[in-house]
Order: structure tokens, then C-alpha cells, then sequence
């Protein structure tokens, strides 16, 4: 990543630590209720409250040249970082320096469903991939000491930032180790015209079915349109063969990134941890 990057990569990760503290500062004010569900669409509230905090804390600089904009339309990215108030064009990228995606996991979710999915030539060198794991957690209840089934508002407990890239590439390694494989020209299974194929880079699984909503629809099964496994953040890691393991070892060892976010997962998830002690 070139060194303008780098540093402004530096900079959301650090600025990430004091947004992270007042995101839970503001949902144990806010957000505070008794119950709390899962699958309530609350990490898609805290996807957005991390990239409006990181904002405020960069405009609270005055010698801060960045902001961070919020993506509309449908791009994959959910926030670009731009120079602060530079002209921005997001079709062409003018203005931006790096984007971010960002993803929620509920830490006691028996299945941590943040996917990371984007096809690697879709990538950009520069983009990050921000992953945040929470829970509903007690907070005080108002004013008296807690109720029976007492209070609670979502909060992040451990985070990851890092390069996509890097995730993107341990990923598509293991996919093609648990057997997968990706579309390639003039090979589709729709038997598409070679210029006409829009499935170039799509996953299909050992089985050959289609990963993605976008993948050739000769390729869904009866049961499932599509499978949804690649890019499990967690379930990634799930190819138990010993070559899947030393995949595993060498982007541990090469890869800093990849270091950090498997640190991150171990920290969270007892199988990821499994994984890195054999
Ligand atoms: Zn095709």
C-alpha cells in the first residue's frame, strides 16, 4: 500500500479505539432496553454509529486532513475516507484516499454470520475491512439498582481494521483447499459467450454450486439459491485438512494483517483459536 494510504490507514485504526469507547458510551445511554435480540439488525446500527464516531473524532482535529464519507448508491464499500473538504467524485474514486467495509459479528451467535464475500479482483489495493464484534451486554439500569431481567444495550466488545486484501487472499486459498473453485473465462457453467459472461471470479463450492446471489444460476441447487459460505469470517477457517492448516500457518507468518485478524478471531471464537494451536 503506498505510504499516503498506509498512514491514513493508521490513522482509522488508531481514531477506531476512541470511537469504539464512545459508541458505548452513546448505546448505553441511547440504546439502553430490557430484552435484547439477535437478528434485530442492530449490527447494521453499529456498522454506521463506528463511521459516524471515527468522523467526529477526525473533524475534532483541526489539523486533520481527512473525513469520512458515508457510501450511497450500491457500492459494496460503506464509507470512503476523502480529504477533508476536497471535491469527491465516488464514481471515479477523485477526492477518496482508501475506502472501508465494514462488518458486525454477535459474539454468542452460535454462527458469526459477518461475510466477507467481495471477489478479489473487485478489490482495491488500498481498501480496508473493518469487522466488529458485539453482544448485548448489562448495562445500569436508569437511576436504582437493576431489575430482575435488567438492562442491556449493545456494545462492542473486540474489533478488527486491516487491509481487505490480505483477508480476501487467505480466504480464496481456502476455498480452493476445502475444494471450491472460481469461475473462469470461457469456462462458465452457464455456458456464457466469453464476452458476454458476467461470472468471471465467482465461488462455486466442491460441489459446484454457486456461493453468491451473482453466481451462474445453472449452479443453484433445489434447495438453496445460492450457498453463502465463502467469506464466513469464521467458517472460513473450517477446512480442517492438514494443507489447509499450513495455508492457514503460512499467512499467519507472512502476513501482519492476517496476523491481527486471526489474533482477533482466536481472542473471540474457541474453534479459530483450535486452528492456530494445531
Ligand atoms: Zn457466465
Amino acid at each position: 500500500m503506498p505510504d499516503k494510504h498506509e498512514q491514513v490507514a493508521r490513522t482509522i485504526l488508531k481514531t477506531t479505539e476512541e470511537a469504539r469507547r464512545r459508541l458505548n458510551e452513546f448505546s448505553a445511554r441511547m440504546l439502553r432496553t430490557r430484552g435484547g435480540r439477535i437478528g434485530s439488525g442492530m449490527g447494521a446500527v453499529i456498522e454506521a454509529l463506528w463511521g459516524f464516531f471515527v468522523n467526529q473524532i477526525l473533524l475534532e482535529d483541526a489539523k486533520c486532513r481527512i473525513e469520512l464519507a458515508r457510501m450511497y448508491g450500491h457500492d459494496y464499500n460503506d464509507f470512503a475516507c476523502i480529504g477533508r473538504g476536497v471535491e469527491w467524485h465516488p464514481e471515479t474514486r477523485e477526492g477518496e484516499l482508501l475506502r472501508v467495509e465494514v462488518k458486525s459479528m454477535v459474539a454468542s451467535a452460535d454462527e458469526s454470520k459477518a461475510h466477507f464475500d467481495r471477489l478479489g479482483h473487485e478489490l482495491h489495493e488500498t481498501d480496508l475491512l473493518a469487522v466488529f464484534l458485539w453482544d448485548w451486554l448489562p448495562v445500569p439500569a436508569p437511576g436504582g439498582p437493576p431489575p430482575v431481567g435488567g438492562y442491556v444495550s449493545p456494545q462492542v466488545k473486540d474489533y478488527f481494521v486491516g487491509r481487505a486484501s490480505d483477508i480476501a487472499a487467505l480466504r480464496d486459498a481456502l476455498h480452493r483447499e476445502c475444494g471450491g473453485t472460481f469461475v473462469e473465462s470461457g469456462t462458465c457453467p452457464d455456458k456464457c459467450a466469453v464476452d458476454a459472461c458476467l461470472h468471471i471470479g465467482e465461488p462455486l463450492n466442491a460441489k459446484g454450486s454457486r456461493e453468491r446471489p451473482s453466481g451462474p444460476s445453472s449452479t443453484r441447487t433445489k434447495t438453496v439459491s445460492y450457498q453463502a459460505n465463502f467469506g464466513g469470517l469464521v467458517r472460513m477457517l473450517g477446512c480442517r485438512t492438514p494443507q489447509a492448516r499450513s495455508i492457514v500457518r503460512k499467512f499467519y507468518a507472512e502476513s501482519p494483517t492476517v496476523k491481527t485478524h486471526l489474533d482477533f478471531a482466536a481472542r473471540n471464537f474457541l474453534r479459530v483459536a483450535k486452528v492456530l494451536r494445531e
